[in-house]
Formats: structure tokens, sequence, C-alpha cells
């Protein structure tokens, strides 16, 4: 049976950390991760799934975000860019996104790539988390 697994985003800044599910925005049926968008200078509010592995996102229209741009990400809370993580295999960087307590995923700032997809930053860490998950029912 195929479970989606929704996780608790918020932000990488330990100085921040707030969370960044939006309730008013769902995606899956799950509240969304409210992030700053920024295409050439140009930002808007986009909202990207929260369940693991979910390609769905909402875009802001006025950057007209086509496939192969890349975006820059940033806090809404803190304004701050979302750290650098690792270049994908598309080039593009990845940014991290924290867990709350404990744990991040990182994303590509690619469109079409898979920078709406959350991706843990190694395997053991997805166990680790799909455990707590079933812990906690
Ligand atoms: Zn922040
Ligand atoms: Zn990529």
């Amino acid at each position: 049976m195929h479970r989606t697994i929704h996780i608790h985003i918020c932000c990488p800044h330990a100085d921040c950390g707030k969370s960044l599910l939006d309730n008013s925005v769902k995606i899956g049926n799950q509240p969304s991760v409210h992030l700053i968008a920024d295409k050439n200078g140009v930002r808007g509010d986009i909202y990207l799934s929260s369940l693991y592995d979910d390609f769905e996102c909402i875009e802001p229209e006025e950057l007209n975000i086509l496939p192969g741009d890349i975006i820059r990400l940033y806090c809404p809370h803190c304004g701050k860019e979302l750290p650098f993580a690792d270049k994908c295999a598309c080039k593009a960087k990845m940014v991290w996104l924290g867990i709350k307590n404990g744990g991040r995923v990182r994303i590509c700032c690619r469109k079409d790539c898979h920078y709406h997809s959350l991706e843990f930053d190694d395997s053991g860490k997805l166990i680790e988390f799909i455990s707590q998950v079933e812990n906690a029912d």
C-alpha cells in the first residue's frame, strides 16, 4: 500500500526555525510549504507540497517560471535565502529545508528537475524519519 509521508517543514536557519507550513493553502489535503521565490529579481509566493516525493506545487504567476528556469528561494519569516546544500545533477543548486524535530531535506531550484519534491540527504535519515512517523500512530 502506498503511504504518503507528510513532512513538517521549517526554516533551516537556526535563528529563525519557524514553521513554513501554511494552513490557508492546501496541497494534497495537507498544509503547503510556503516560500518566497525570486526569478530575475521578481518575487512571489510559492507553495510546495509537504508530502514526501510529491511534485505538486503552486507557482506565482507573475514570475512566469518556465521549464528549466532556476529560481532562488527565501524564508517568508526571516527573509533569508535558503542555504546551499549541494549541486544537483542538473547543475542547478540544491538548498536545504529544515524538518521540525530534526533532520533536513533538500530541493533543487530548477523547474522540472525536482525542485518541488523533498529529498532526504541520505537514506538512513529517511528510514529514521519513517520509523518516527510510524511510531507516532
Ligand atoms: Zn526563516
Ligand atoms: Zn536539479
